[in-house]
């Protein structure tokens, strides 16, 4: 009986862009506390806003929000934000993981999890106000 190896792409996180290659895991985003950090508590400089359309939550600090939007303002998330019609729903490049916090990528069409940036080194926040365009070093590793 012979193995035949998987194989492994040269760039895996372009692999999202080929639904066909992936299964994202849908979780269940709670409501009431932060996407990224998992905490719950409300600080009067750093607090909790939900996305009116996916209702995911993020600290302001977590997700990169310099401005609180007041009570009955609306606010989206970058990906709802940026959400076009007919367009695939965006997938973080780095994990697996359906919807949560996203963000944009320098790469046009590759979103990353605000909480995927922060624990894995090679993907740099370039602008860590507003947290948005992460640049991946990751790809200077392979020609
Ligand atoms: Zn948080
Ligand atoms: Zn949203
Ligand atoms: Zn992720």
């Amino acid at each position: 009986m012979t193995h035949t190896p998987t194989p492994v792409s040269a760039a895996p996180w372009l692999d999202v862009l080929q639904p066909e290659l992936y299964t994202p895991i849908r979780v269940k985003w709670a409501g009431d506390r932060c996407a990224v950090c998992d905490s719950d508590l409300d600080y009067e400089t750093d607090q909790l806003v939900s996305c009116d359309a996916c209702g995911i939550t993020v600290h302001q600090t977590c997700y990169g929000i310099p401005e609180a939007p007041g009570m009955d303002d609306l606010w989206l998330c970058r990906a709802c934000e940026l959400k076009e019609p007919g367009r695939p729903e965006p997938q973080c490049c780095m994990c697996p993981v359906a919807g949560g916090a996203l963000k944009p990528t320098t790469l046009p069409g590759l979103w990353c999890h605000a909480v995927c940036m922060q624990w894995i080194p090679e993907v740099i926040c370039l602008d860590t106000t507003r947290w948005d365009f992460s640049l991946f070093s990751l790809l200077s590793h392979f020609p």
